[in-house]
């Protein structure tokens, strides 16, 4: 994985657990060589990882909407800075640009990129690897959820499994490295052909 897109929260939480991981994941990214591809922000955990890659000499590419080129938010000492119309333009450059997904602790911003990447792996319209950094088991009551959804007959378990789990950076690049994206259900195959 050459690039990697991580979403974070635009805040930085209570805990300074979060901000350490997002330290550790950017030190990660800088000793092995992986580009990060983000929102573009400098504030939260967004302008942590960046800060921290910059620091390293890593590579940091920002995509961000025009709706939010607001001085007091973006990021101004990244490698490259693109700017899209819209927020839903953003996404597909992002996705253009990067081979694989990682979430870090966020808000609603981030349940929504995570969601749209895992979305489209469910349809197969992308096949790259999805990582949920759970750092303090923060996403361990969503993680629940998508079991429940398994449980009531509204999520394949094998979608379920697309979303990859660990609170530790190696073992989670690790299995975003040896990630097989699961084949697209009958299902949408019928739907998709007629
Ligand atoms: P949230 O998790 O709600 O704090 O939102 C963070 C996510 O939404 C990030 O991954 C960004 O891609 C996007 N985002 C939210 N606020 C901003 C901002 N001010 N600048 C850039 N991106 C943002």
């Amino acid at each position: 994985m050459k690039r990697i897109a991580v979403f974070c929260g635009s805040s930085i939480g209570y805990n300074s657990i979060y901000v350490n991981a997002a330290k550790e994941l950017g030190n990660y990214f800088a000793k092995h060589n992986i580009g990060l591809v983000y929102g573009g922000g400098k504030i939260g955990l967004m302008g942590t990882i960046a800060d921290t890659l910059i620091e390293n000499n890593g590579e940091v590419i920002g995509v961000i909407p025009h709706l939010l080129r607001h001085k007091e938010v973006v990021h101004t000492t990244i490698t490259k800075m693109i700017v899209t119309k819209k927020m839903s333009k953003r996404k597909v450059k992002i996705s253009k640009l990067a081979d694989g997904y990682i979430a870090l602790a966020g808000g609603f911003g981030t349940l929504d990129e995570i969601f749209e990447a895992l979305t489209l792996g469910q349809l197969s319209i992308e096949s790259k690897p999805i990582g949920l950094l759970n750092t303090n088991r923060y996403f361990d009551h969503i993680l629940l959820q998508l079991d429940v959804m398994v449980k009531e007959g509204f999520l394949k378990q094998n979608n379920r499994d697309m979303l990859l789990v660990s609170d530790n950076i190696e073992e989670l690049i690790t299995k975003m490295k040896n990630y097989k994206a699961p084949e697209m259900s009958k299902v949408v195959n019928t739907v998709a052909s007629k």
